[in-house]
């Protein structure tokens, strides 16, 4: 096993000085170097071969001591120093000041094919910025990172990566409900794998101390190696930064709006630099169309991070961006302007995202209508999202609307709840989709390969989840496997793995894990 180091944040970024590992503020630093906890009794529960490839390995090095050793934390890469990123941000809505990697630990920073990836190990034990927590992590919240963030990948939404899952072998003591009743689960430990792991945080922390030199190293950094196309650092490129950012947020969440993918925690420090999905915490799917719904029960009362609010709080995010690089522009007209055109961005994106999800070959103005009581129909009765944009695709130009009924009737929760009151805005509903089927240039067989294209047969239903981790915390781990490769083709008709495209089982509809999430991971 050997990679090619590409340490430029370590090199050209300020370090704390300090090397105890001990909770405390870090000043004018990015990152504090701190080596990873030892394991008790590591073991490889599964690797992503996709990763592995990516990074230049192949399945026969992942199954040495080194790579055990290495990815749960036991030995250090060669003439690597693992660090921590110092970084704050805004949780729901308020500014949090210092959070950092408290239970992350950067092992290097490496190149293959003209790549450049960071290595980070997840539930590696406590940095500097632990707070009070202990920097670990435990295996059910470790299982849903590792196959979400893949099965992202594969779906085409931008997002971090992970290259392998462990246990550790020790004990972690969570209260999964914050109710009191605290208990011991297996810890484990992940690596995922990013092109960088900066957020809006990493800009935010200096911007609040007011340490102007540090935020404009850190920016400067940022544009000179992920966004060097936009020339060298200047004012001018400040903004175009910021703005390439702006569109790259609105490309991300407009895919999970697509997939029907709820982040959960969109809090600043959770939000990419890059415009990738991080932290995989309370996140969830839909599975009954729904603006409303959260997964995360820590912002049930406000449902702040709900479904339908994901692009609107993408802007508010953005905005404590743009205020976090106002002291190295000092003029707000330009960051203003980059702001004010979210909203028509964001209407255009999801316009194109959900006509295509509609089988529309181009976009028209007026279809906004037409998806918007889309919307309205998918709210009357619980309607399971997948299911439904799948069955669509079998709606021919030539059909009648009560037929449409009928195709995706088997979407549907609750048969017994379909009355007049539902069926008729529903039938009315597919009175116009026919009509702007029969515009549109496409066939009905055209229509339907580029539907399924865009719509997902396959998603990691929060019950699917739930299953592989009950296995996994009973020692067998083929469910972990058999979901990594369904999810693998999320578009694809896999007959023999039929039964996952599904609705939610009725024991799942309120069962923790399945329906509900905290934070505590
Ligand atoms: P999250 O909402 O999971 O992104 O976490 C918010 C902050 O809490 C981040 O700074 C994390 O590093 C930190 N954190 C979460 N869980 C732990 C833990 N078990 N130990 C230490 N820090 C943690
Ligand atoms: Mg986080």
């Amino acid at each position: 096993m050997k990679f090619t180091l590409k340490d430029t944040f370590v090199k050209e970024l300020p370090a704390d000085p300090i090397l105890e590992n001990e909770p405390r503020q870090v000043k004018n630093a990015c990152f504090s170097y701190v080596t990873p906890k030892k394991t008790s009794n590591p073991k490889l529960l599964h690797v992503s071969p996709e990763m592995l490839a990516e990074l230049g390995l192949d399945i026969g090095d992942s199954q040495s001591k080194e790579f055990l050793n290495t990815f749960t934390g036991n030995i250090v890469l060669p003439n690597t120093k693992p660090y921590a990123m110092c970084y704050g941000g805004y949780q729901f809505g308020h500014w949090a000041g210092q959070l950092g990697d408290g239970r992350a630990i950067n092992l290097a920073q490496v190149k293959h094919n003209n790549k450049q990836w960071t290595l980070q190990l997840k539930g590696a034990g406590e940095t500097p910025y632990s707070r009070t927590a202990d920097g670990l992590a435990v295996l059910r919240s470790s299982v849903r990172e590792y196959l979400c963030s893949e099965a992202m990948f594969h779906l085409g939404v931008p997002t971090t990566r992970a290259l392998s899952l462990s246990l550790t072998g020790d004990q972690v003591l969570r209260d999964m409900l914050y109710d009191g009743n605290a208990g011991y689960e297996n810890g484990a430990v992940i690596c995922r794998v990013a092109t960088s792991f900066l957020r809006f945080g990493s800009y935010q922390i200096f911007a609040a101390r007011q340490d102007t030199k540090t935020l404009k190293t850190v920016v400067d950094y940022t544009i000179q190696n992920y966004f060097s196309h936009l020339g060298k650092p200047s004012k001018q490129v400040y903004l175009q930064f910021f703005e390439e950012v702006l569109d790259r947020t609105i490309t991300m969440i407009v895919h999970w709006q697509r997939v029907g993918f709820v982040h959960g925690v969109m809090n600043t420090d959770n939000m990419s630099i890059l415009g990738e999905t991080i932290d995989y915490g309370p996140y969830g799917w839909l599975e009954g169309y729904d603006h409303g719904w959260t997964p995360n029960t820590t912002d049930n009362q406000h449902k702040r991070y709900r479904y339908g609010a994901q692009l609107d709080i993408g802007l508010w995010n953005l905005y404590q961006l743009a205020n976090a690089l106002f002291p190295i522009i000092n003029e707000a007209e330009g960051l203003e302007a980059i702001l004010k055109t979210y909203n028509e961005k964001t209407e255009e994106a999801y316009l194109h995202m959900m006509s295509a999800k509609l089988g529309l070959a181009n976009a028209l103005e007026r279809d906004a209508e037409l998806i918007y009581k889309l919307e309205e129909v998918l709210q009357l009765t619980e309607t399971d999202m997948t299911l439904f944009f799948r069955k669509l695709a079998d709606f021919s130009n030539d059909d009648i609307a009560s037929e449409g009924f009928s195709i995706i009737k088997e979407s549907f929760y609750s048969f017994d709840e379909i009355n007049e009151a539902i069926k008729r805005p529903w039938i009315t509903w597919f009175e116009n989709y026919a009509v702007r089927l029969k515009e549109d240039s496409l066939s009905a067989e055209e229509r339907k390969t580029a539907m399924n294209k865009t719509n997902p047969k396959y998603v990691l239903r929060n019950y699917m989840s739930q299953l592989a981790i009950d296995e996994a915390d009973k020692g067998n781990y083929d469910l972990i496997d058999e979901l990594f490769n369904l999810l693998k083709k999320p578009y694809d008709e896999q007959p023999e793995r039929e039964k996952w495209f599904a609705k939610r089982p009725e024991w799942a509809r309120n069962k923790v894990g399945c329906s509900m999430l905290s934070c505590s991971s």
